[in-house]
């Protein structure tokens, strides 16, 4: 039984690493083993956020770590280009274009050939690349863009490579927007060959497709403007007069997928009491983030102090821990835990602060890559954070852009 390898709330070590393989260990250690508010035992979906089962995770479940079914044409939805020509490419990239081989292949045509030219396939490498119109316009705008360099590639390579080039032309248009609309206008011009007796291809093919482009994206480019940062200087800032702090981070060794978490405890002078490193086992970040307040919570209830501000870089987690959290939900277990300890009989504030003022936590919680499993307390700062706690301690600033 799972009981059967806990101590008091928490894992057995020694009992765990007879019995498993590393791998598998520190997939245990990881998982929070529960408590008083944890609940019953119960099977939860772990393929989406909330743990709740969706057909969608499922049947993307189906595709994970299989690279060749990932889809790279979502982008073009957000070019800056008019709706009629996302659509356009849409169906160009789907390849569900009605060239004259795709007619001929759906028994709509008789032969396949290219109505523009003795080519005896009109297929959509054609119309796009080969037929004489096309590299035309292609040519005369080698000099102005990367194109001649990606001709010789595969079709689709072709159009994925120049769609996405953000190489700027005359008046900051994207080549790739440039190369959008022109995909468009030798559709459109090829139909219109087909279907208009009385049409007649523009002498300056160039010329058209260029101002189409500039005029949507002169029009456009104001709609979404860009947000307005500014540098803000910030750092560490002591408790009020008899409160203590408490920093917290988390960390995961990206390799290892091992996670750490670190803390420290000051008091209202800014002055050094406490602090923690703690390897956790596999992991994702976010539940480093959780261990860490967690440890230190436990920590400072364990030192007396009942007067604490908490922060830590981590909004998701904040907003976790203050927010009601459904049984379901894959993290409820270490969440609840959070909450019990907020709630025990203390003053506690707890609150998100960006990384700049969190640096001696951030650094404490990868000194935990360093230790054993388990959570480890030092009864003076480690020389690896020396210099950090010093500059907080006399308010050094560290510059970050942030939102107006
Ligand atoms: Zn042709």
């Amino acid at each position: 039984m799972v009981s059967d390898f806990l101590c008091a709330t928490d894992w057995d070590l020694t009992i765990i690493q007879d019995f498993f393989t590393e791998d598998v260990k520190q997939k245990i250690l990881g998982t929070h083993a529960g408590g008083i508010r944890s609940g019953n035992d119960k099977a939860i979906w772990n393929l989406s956020t909330n743990g709740e089962f969706t057909v969608k995770s499922a049947y993307q479940s189906l595709f994970t770590n299989v690279a060749d079914h990932s889809w790279p044409w979502n982008f073009i939805w957000h070019l800056q280009i008019p709706p009629k020509v996302k659509v356009f490419l849409w169906t160009l990239v789907h390849g569900r274009l009605l060239t004259n081989e795709s007619r001929m292949q759906k028994g709509l045509a008789a032969d396949a050939h290219c109505p523009r030219c003795s080519c005896p396939i009109e297929s959509m490498d054609h119309i796009f690349k080969g037929c004489n119109i096309s590299i035309t316009i292609w040519t005369a705008t080698q000099h102005t863009c990367e194109f001649p360099s990606t001709f010789s590639l595969p079709f689709y390579d072709w159009l994925l490579i120049n769609l996405k080039s953000t190489m700027k032309l005359q008046y900051d248009i994207p080549w790739g927007c440039f190369f959008a609309v022109g995909l468009w206008y030798i559709w459109k011009w090829r139909c219109s060959v087909i279907f208009d007796p009385r049409f007649k291809l523009p002498v300056w093919t160039v010329v058209v497709i260029n101002h189409f482009t500039r005029e949507y994206f002169e029009a456009n480019k104001n709609r979404h403007p860009k947000p307005q940062r500014h540098t803000e200087y910030l750092c560490w800032k002591s408790p009020t007069k008899d409160w203590h702090k408490l920093n917290v981070d988390g960390s995961l060794h990206k390799g290892l997928g091992i996670m750490c978490a670190g803390g420290v405890i000051r008091n209202d002078k800014g002055e050094w009491m406490n602090d923690f490193a703690a390897n956790l086992g596999s992991g994702q970040v976010l539940e480093a983030e959780l261990w860490g307040l967690i440890k230190g919570m436990d920590l400072a209830w364990n030192c007396g102090y009942r007067s604490l501000e908490i922060e830590m870089d981590s909004l998701v987690a904040v907003h976790l821990v203050l927010s009601p959290i459904d049984n379901s939900h894959p993290l409820f277990s270490l969440v609840v835990n959070c909450q019990e300890l907020l709630e025990r009989d203390w003053r506690v504030i707890l609150t998100h602060v960006y990384r700049e003022r969190n640096s001696v936590a951030d650094m404490m919680a990868s000194l935990g890559h360093c230790c054993d499993h388990g959570c480890r307390t030092f009864t003076s700062p480690p020389s690896e954070v020396i210099k950090l706690y010093e500059a907080d301690l006399l308010g050094f600033t560290k510059p970050r852009l942030v939102l107006s």
